[in-house]
């Protein structure tokens, strides 16, 4: 082959190689860790986005940051994959992973300056996570995880986020009841918990609901606002007037005829509505319509009806035990659900509805309120977090110190492990206990504390007392055993942190080659 120039790639395509590859992807990966940074622990910051829309979101939930960011980099973007595989995995510790996976890219650049291989950086990284991971089985308290401890690993999680008014350890409470509600042999049915929260009144109430609230209207001011015990049918046909499938004219030529047309139909109407309140229903939820003459007989005989979307027809099936009917004559009591109360109640615009102690499901509703929008959204999200890590906690029994001190744990375990490892890859594995105190060194810069200082203490007293944490109690940060100071996080937060990290910062160090099509 001599002389002419082979193409394989469009003249459009960007290729970058080598160590520029390298390095552009660790630095676009660090940049997107950096930016949550500062959200890290109870003294972390919140921030504040707006979408091209004009949306405001402000949060201090490392994924839903990264989420709306709307990253492009490729490998950036696997990054905020990292935040966003721990959220769907544990829920929680997403800005933790990102800040993980962001320092160990840090300490790859310095290794690769170094002369240090990618593929012994990344044989490095996978055993010290290996030690990470036994580390942590080493960190597990051998403790009953019961409500307290469950309560404390709830608030671990909530302190510094959003909860305005509402203090920390009365809704760590209320969740602990929450995953206690749905708590069963075959574990926690995380699915059956819904979280509604309402925007409105500066109320500092969050109540627990025993079963499923709908953001519906009843179809008629005179129906009742509350019924106990309730029959409940779900009803997916349109109550009204039949009409055909063709269209059809009639001719009427006298007013006879025309009053005669409108008997026949209010008398049809009456009989539908004769069935429906023949069949012993209390509470009707239908998917279509019901014309307004029905809805005012229902009314009249004390029943409550809803039109409903697909979706709430189904919350209300899973709940109630009711068999969804496609027919008013099907109407029967073996079709219908059970609830022990059924109520509406209004809130500034909203109408809700209220089906508690249904028959068939556990389903709970924590049912927040507070005054703007923003707030509620946050504490919607903090809420969450918060109700996945009791349930991580109490599926899996394991917690661990939190505070920094796991962290600090595991680095102290794989630099002695590092010891005994060969060559260039006790480099990488050492980097990797490096990159670790990150955790502690940004929980202690978020408190305005000098990170380099804390880290030096919180290694010496980790050496002379065992276990130790930068725990901010209050007004106070101080370096002492996180447990007795009731901060706990689930081990699994700590796993999953520690392997979704290393998966995408090994992925990064591996490319070496970036080819873009234009
Ligand atoms: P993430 O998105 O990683 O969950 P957070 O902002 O929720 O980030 O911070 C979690 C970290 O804060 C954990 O390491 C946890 O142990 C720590 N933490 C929670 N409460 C305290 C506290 N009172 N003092 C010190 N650290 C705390
Ligand atoms: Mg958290």
């Amino acid at each position: 082959m001599g002389g002419q120039p082979l193409f394989i790639l469009s003249e459009d395509s960007q290729r970058t190689q080598g160590r520029d590859a390298q390095s552009s992807n660790i630095m676009a990966g660090k940049a997107v860790a950096e930016a949550v940074r500062t959200t890290l622990g109870p003294r972390g910051m919140d921030k504040m986005l707006v979408t091209t829309s004009g949306d405001v979101m402000i949060t201090n939930d490392g994924a839903s940051i990264l989420r709306q960011m709307d990253i492009e980099h490729p490998a950036a973007q696997m990054i905020v994959e990292v935040a966003e595989s721990q959220e769907d995995e544990v829920g929680d510790g997403t800005t933790t992973a990102a800040v993980i996976a962001g320092n160990l890219l840090a300490e790859a650049e310095d290794l690769i300056e170094q002369d240090v291989h990618a593929t012994t950086i990344v044989e490095g990284y996978h055993e010290a996570a290996r030690i990470a991971l036994e580390a942590i089985d080493e960190q597990v308290l051998e403790i009953d995880v019961d409500d307290d401890i469950l309560a404390q690993v709830a608030e671990s999680s909530m302190t510094g986020k959003g909860t305005g008014n509402l203090s920390p350890d009365v809704l760590a409470e209320t969740v602990v009841e929450t995953v206690r509600r749905v708590d069963s042999e075959d574990g926690v049915k995380r699915d059956d918990i819904h979280v509604h929260a309402q925007v409105g009144a500066s109320s500092s109430a969050t109540e627990l609901i025993e079963g499923i609230v709908l953001e519906e209207e009843p179809l008629h001011d005179e129906m009742p606002t509350t019924i106990e015990d309730a029959n409940i049918a779900i009803i997916d046909v349109d109550l009204g007037v039949r009409t055909g499938d063709i269209d059809a004219e009639y001719s009427i030529e006298s007013i006879d005829q025309l009053n005669a047309a409108i008997d026949a139909e209010t008398s049809e109407l009456r009989e539908t509505a004769q069935t429906v309140v023949d069949s012993g229903v209390d509470v009707l939820f239908t998917t279509k319509d019901i014309d307004d003459r029905i809805a005012a007989v229902l009314a009249d005989e004390g029943i409550l009806a809803f039109e409903v979307k697909n979706r709430g027809a189904r919350q209300v099936a899973g709940a109630t035990g009711a068999a969804r009917v496609g027919a008013v004559a099907d109407l029967s009591e073996e079709d219908f659900g059970q609830a022990d109360r059924v109520r509406t109640e209004t809130y500034g615009d909203d109408d809700l509805v209220f089906v508690e102690g249904g028959a068939t499901a556990e389903a709970v509703t924590l049912f927040i309120r507070g005054g703007t929008e923003h707030f509620i959204n946050e504490l919607n999200r903090t809420l969450k977090d918060a109700l996945d890590v009791v349930t991580a906690a109490l599926d899996s029994g394991e917690v661990v110190p939190g505070a920094g001190a796991t962290e600090i744990a595991i680095a102290d375990r794989i630099r002695s492990a590092a010891a005994g490892i060969e060559g260039r890859k006790q480099l990488a594995v050492t980097a990797f206990a490096d990159a670790l105190d990150v955790v502690p060194r940004t929980l202690a810069a978020n408190t305005g504390t000098d990170p380099i200082d804390a880290l030096v203490d919180l290694r010496a007293a980790h050496e002379t007392d065992g276990r130790a944490g930068l725990v901010t109690d209050g007004e106070s940060v101080t370096v002492a055993d996180p447990i007795e100071l009731g901060v706990v996080d689930p081990a699994d937060v700590k796993r999953e942190a520690i392997e979704s990290a290393t998966e995408a910062a090994t992925m990064i160090v591996r490319i070496d080659d970036v080819i873009a099509a234009e």
